[in-house]
């Protein structure tokens, strides 16, 4: 018998705005979780700073709550030391693409199979509803004294530029359908990216429910044949410009739903079995680390053999 939500639930009491976009993501990932079956105890979502990062008290696993910025690295040692959990990141825009942006970018590079869920709101609500990375220039949401004069960042541009294997992006209000691009993410084999778009009645007065509601539509709803799936070279040639077209579409309407799912890479994890035999079987965290009280394991003799070149 599947498990139910319940079991993800913990007694701390929620500390988000009313109406805010993030209980619907803490909705979907609550039946994510209990749908997949996933054991609690094997579980580690791992938040950043900022509102978003709260979502990790109101799940139950092996929890961690990062510093700012740094959800991801954290993320990526749990899995490389046990890569038989499922890790999954939530983040918001400023803390996953701003100043953990570079974290963002190398996480694509290495496709270790963790998840990350991007709280899209487009300012830092946490500090009081500053711009953040998403919020379009020349936009001005209420607490601004004056236009954001920076750019906007794509965040799915950004992923699929620096190499992520899944990508998708979801509404926070579409709870049935954010839950179903979840349970895919996790499943899916590399780094997953959903980005979420995420109101904050808040502080962001522009992106509200009603401004979404009039542009989001799911690619698939439109197009039934739609196939983000890359199973060869000759594949993502003939694909990624349509990808990518419907990657830059904004503003009147924004497209929702599975970008880009690329099958063809193996995993972090797998690159490491190939250069050290038996990493999977006996990963480090399973591994003894003392004989009698006196300590066996050492990490320098693994940075020395695997990471820097042995002299001669
Ligand atoms: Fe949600 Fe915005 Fe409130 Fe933060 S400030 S809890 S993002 S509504």
């Amino acid at each position: 018998m599947a498990r139910s939500w319940l079991e993800f639930k913990t007694d701390a009491w929620v500390q988000w705005c009313p109406g805010c976009g993030d209980f619907g993501i803490l909705n979907a990932f609550h039946r994510a979780l209990a749908e997949l079956d996933i054991d609690p105890s094997n579980l580690v979502p791992v938040g950043g700073i900022g509102c978003s990062g709260r979502i990790t008290y109101y799940v139950k696993g092996s929890n961690m709550h990062a510093l700012h910025g740094r959800a991801i690295p954290l993320a990526s040692g749990v899995k490389l030391a046990n890569p038989h959990l499922t890790v999954v990141v939530a983040g918001g825009d400023g803390d996953l693409l701003g100043i953990g942006a570079g974290h963002f970018v190398a996480a694509g590079r290495r496709n270790l199979d963790i998840t990350i869920i991007l709280h899209d709101n487009a300012v830092y609500g946490l500090t009081k509803g500053q711009a953040a990375p998403t919020l379009p220039s020349w936009w001005q949401t209420k607490a601004l004294a004056g236009p954001n004069l920076q750019d906007n960042l794509n965040p799915l541009l950004l992923a699929f530029a620096s190499g992520y294997t899944f990508i998708a992006r979801g509404y926070a209000y579409h709870t049935n359908q954010l839950k179903e691009l979840i349970k895919e993410a996790i499943r899916h084999k590399g780094t997953a990216l959903v980005d979420i778009l995420q109101p904050c009645p808040t502080y962001n007065n522009i992106m509200t429910n009603k401004w979404y509601e009039e542009r989001i539509y799911y690619i698939q709803d439109e197009d039934p044949d739609w196939n983000p799936v890359i199973t060869n070279d000759l594949d993502f040639k003939e694909k990624a410009p349509v990808i990518l077209e419907k990657m830059v579409e904004w503003g009147d309407r924004i497209p929702l739903g599975i970008f880009y799912k690329d099958i063809r890479k193996d995993t972090f994890e797998m690159r490491l079995e190939k250069v050290m035999p038996g990493y999977l079987s006996n990963p480090p965290a399973t591994r003894p680390i003392d004989v009698d009280g006196k300590p066996i394991a050492d990490p320098w003799i693994v940075f020395r053999d695997r990471i820097v070149r042995k002299p001669g």
